[in-house]
């Protein structure tokens, strides 16, 4: 499986689109994600987090992955932000073709040490992996703090140390801190381009944005120009999601879950079609 997921990332690559990656933990969400990449007919990665797969259930999320692909065959299932080797062992014996190691609060070397032992296990299963340099801060969520009062310069990635990270861990792709947070906050995010520009340069990896709420689409067409291959959008959807089943409860007519939660699942499946719009991901299948 690793090697047709590496090959979808180079044609995003070389046709100049962004893989979108869309979180869920329920199925409301999930239905939302999959109907919009159908529609578009658009390749897309549907991921978890710890809590997101702990809630879903692992085996659960497994099961539901391999039945989408049998309807549409253009699904990558992901494991988001997999912080220990326990766990990218619990996640890859479930059956995940594809995980994020994390390792991105531990140091340089204990980050290189770690990430190498993840990508060597990972490889062995013929599984993808996507490493981490430099701190994303914030979870996905709605955050009360402006971002310029948490984002430094030195917790963004560095070029030389990406390349040196990508040559030691033999990870598949790279999640990068150009500027982007997790979540949605008071100001919005400022990319660092040309940093961008030169760890593209420097590792020649597929580069991964995580944090993609709350980023305009002319900053997204450009980071997407300048290498980006895959961005992560969560908190966007999950708002998007909350909102309407507010609504869809408070103006029901009756008790049956699927009469209020389809326009849940519509609800994020907007969200979706534009940000794959905006990816450039329609008509790629
Ligand atoms: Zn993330």
């Amino acid at each position: 499986m690793r090697h047709w997921i590496i090959k979808l990332y180079k044609k995003a690559n070389d046709k100049g689109f962004a893989l979108g990656a869309f979180n869920f933990s329920t199925n409301e969400i999930l239905k939302g994600i999959v109907d919009a990449a159908v529609k578009l007919k658009a390749p897309i990665i549907i991921e978890t987090s710890e809590g997101e797969r702990n809630f879903f259930g692992l085996e659960e999320s497994v099961a539901v992955y391999h039945a989408i692909k049998k309807k549409y065959p253009h699904v990558i299932l992901h494991a988001d932000h997999t912080k220990s080797f326990e766990e990218i062992k619990r996640i890859i014996a479930a059956g995940y073709p594809s995980v994020h190691f994390d390792g991105s609060k531990l140091s340089f070397r204990h980050n290189i040490r770690e990430t190498k032992r993840a990508a060597e296990y990972a490889h062995a299963h013929d599984v993808f992996i996507e490493g981490e340099l430099g701190g994303i801060v914030g979870g996905s969520t709605m955050h009360k703090k402006s971002l310029k009062d948490v984002l430094t310069k030195d917790i963004m990635t560095d070029p030389e140390q990406a390349k040196e990270f990508v040559e030691l861990t033999g990870i598949d792709s790279l999640a990068i801190s150009i500027g982007n947070a997790h979540g949605i906050w008071k100001d919005k995010p400022k990319l660092d381009f040309e940093r961008l520009k030169a760890i593209a340069k420097a590792t020649g990896k597929f580069l991964v944005l995580h944090g993609g709420s709350g980023i305009s689409a002319s900053d997204f067409r450009k980071a997407i120009s300048l290498g980006i291959n895959k961005i992560n959008i969560n908190t966007e959807m999950r708002v998007a999601y909350a909102h309407a089943l507010l609504k869809g409860l408070h103006n029901r007519e009756d008790y049956v879950p699927y009469h209020y939660l389809k326009d849940v699942s519509a609800a994020v499946s907007k969200v979706v079609e534009e940000k794959i719009i905006i990816f450039k991901a329609e008509n790629k299948i």
